[in-house]
């Protein structure tokens, strides 16, 4: 099947286990990279299992759009498959139950909510389920990236059907693949995980201070690259307008894509980064999913990403050629602030409880805690990124910016006590003060703000004074981000 219908002479790493599973009867969990071949894993079996007459394979997937590609690829080479979405008509719907029943259609799409539907229920049981592939897995979990309540009720399907269940994602930690084992109700299934590892990937983390230091270092970055193509993301359509524009002032090829241009424009500028008329593209992450440009030679995060799904993602785009790509993320502490924002003002799902809600606001924030670990650690960063998905890593890759560092470490326990204990003596008064406010009190200052609140009159006032404003405001933040001290949400944020 592999050789006569997909055109392939053989199996690429963990297919041939995942397709032998899946003919045994036996359940599957597999977390592979995007562009590992998924797809076949369950393609193949269907076929086989249609030709013995073992019954249909369903594929459950999220995405409407992924569906149809596929479908219509599978049609092109010869394979009797199918789709059922909201996109329908109700005679096409009709037919297609009809190629169900009548044991014409070897493969059929499906939405996750199409399986509580009893016509569909009945025709389906009648016809038997050979495999039930459940595609993008982790939406099940609420611990990924993208969760949907409708995935959890496949369970009551696999209740009542029995199939043999197979489940695939291409992105998932541990806490999400434990998830997904259990809320598919998975019996000794065949677990693969591919290494997600990317060795020609080189990953690199730069801490500018302030936003016109993060700029010279955006150009000096693309200028010495000029001759390649490269991808800048950005947080939010008016930085991808700035960025672009700070790119061309510098006589760089830039172009750019956001979900405010029209469909004409994105489309212009798409094609003229595909077709290496423009050298850079700065864009949100709307940009990206289905773009196959093989090689893009680095990927730059100027603003923090949300989660290191996101960031792993997207930096992947570079060096899909296998040849040498570069991954840098700028960053800067005021960044989280942006983040935070953003994840504050994303819009509230209508199809989720106020418990999941708050369930997921909650992962959403320990996410965006990883993704900042991720930024300001010392440690190897490629290491950081497969530990983060569940791999074994050496801790040494010698492609990326902290191993090719040498760091000293300092024990910076005096120097934080003083911090932690005179953010203490402000609440002591019943009062709070941001950041800047606790560095200008331990350093000293004569600043409005400290006088006028009578802050010079704390025990802690002006024992840092000796200490350059920068390192104690590194050493605050640090105490932050290891959640020593918390800093409020809102304009005007505080630490306590
Ligand atoms: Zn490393």
């Amino acid at each position: 099947v592999l050789r006569t219908t997909f055109g392939y002479e053989s199996f690429r790493p963990h297919q041939a286990e995942i397709v032998d599973a899946a003919l045994a009867g036996r359940a599957v969990l597999a977390v592979m990279p995007t562009s590992a071949g998924k797809s076949i894993c369950y393609q193949v079996p269907a076929l086989v299992l249609a030709a013995r007459g073992t019954g249909l394979t369903l594929v459950v997937s999220p995405l409407i759009s992924l569906m149809a590609d596929q479908v219509g690829a599978l049609r092109q080479a010869g394979v009797a498959a199918s789709f059922l979405n909201s996109t329908l008509s109700a005679s096409e719907r009709a037919s297609v139950l009809h190629g169900v029943a009548s044991g014409a259609l070897a493969l059929l799409y499906v939405a996750p909510e199409r399986l509580d539907d009893p016509a569909f229920l009945e025709c389906v049981s009648a016809r038997g389920v050979g495999l039930l592939a459940v595609d993008e897995a982790h939406c099940i979990s609420q611990w990924g990236n993208d969760f949907r309540p409708s995935y959890q009720r496949i369970i009551d399907f696999v209740d009542r059907l029995r199939p043999p269940v197979m489940a695939l994602t291409a992105t998932a930690t541990r806490a999400v693949r434990r998830d997904i084992h259990e809320a598919l109700g998975l019996r000794d299934p065949l677990v693969v995980l591919a290494s997600f590892d990317r060795p020609n990937l080189s990953f690199a983390v730069a801490r500018p201070h302030g936003a016109a230091e993060k700029d010279r270092t955006l150009v000096a970055f693309c200028r010495q690259r000029a001759e390649r193509s490269g991808i800048v993301y950005c947080s939010s359509r008016r930085a991808v307008e700035e960025v672009c524009e700070l790119l061309r002032d510098e006589g760089l090829l830039a172009t750019r894509y956001h979900a405010g241009l029209t469909p004409e424009e994105r489309e212009r500028n798409q094609d003229d980064f595909l077709y290496d008329r423009s050298r850079v593209m700065v864009a949100t992450n709307a940009f990206g999913m289905g773009i196959d440009k093989s090689n893009v030679s680095y990927v730059v995060h100027y603003n923090l990403p949300l989660s290191l799904e996101n960031y792993y993602q997207e930096a992947g785009r570079a060096g899909r050629d296998g040849t040498r790509a570069e991954c840098l993320l700028l960053y800067s502490p005021g960044d989280v602030h942006t983040a935070e924002f953003l994840l504050s003002r994303s819009e509230p799902r209508e199809d989720l409880t106020p418990e999941q809600r708050a369930v997921l606001a909650e992962r959403d924030a320990e996410r965006l805690r990883q993704m900042v670990f991720y930024a300001t650690t010392t440690e190897c960063l490629r290491a950081h990124i497969l530990r983060y998905f569940g791999e074994e890593a050496s801790a040494y890759c010698g492609n990326c910016s902290n191993c090719l560092t040498e760091f000293e470490e300092v024990d910076a326990t005096t120097d934080a006590l003083k911090v932690v204990s005179c953010v203490a003596r402000i609440a002591q008064r019943g009062r709070s003060a941001g950041a800047a406010t606790v560095v200008d009190v331990l350093r000293g200052s004569r600043g409005e703000k400290v006088l006028r609140r009578g802050f010079d009159t704390l025990s802690t006032y002006g024992i840092m004074a000796d200490v350059p404003t920068r390192r104690v405001r590194a050493i605050l933040d640090e105490l932050v981000f290891r959640g020593v001290l918390a800093r409020t949400a809102g304009d005007y944020p505080t630490i306590g």
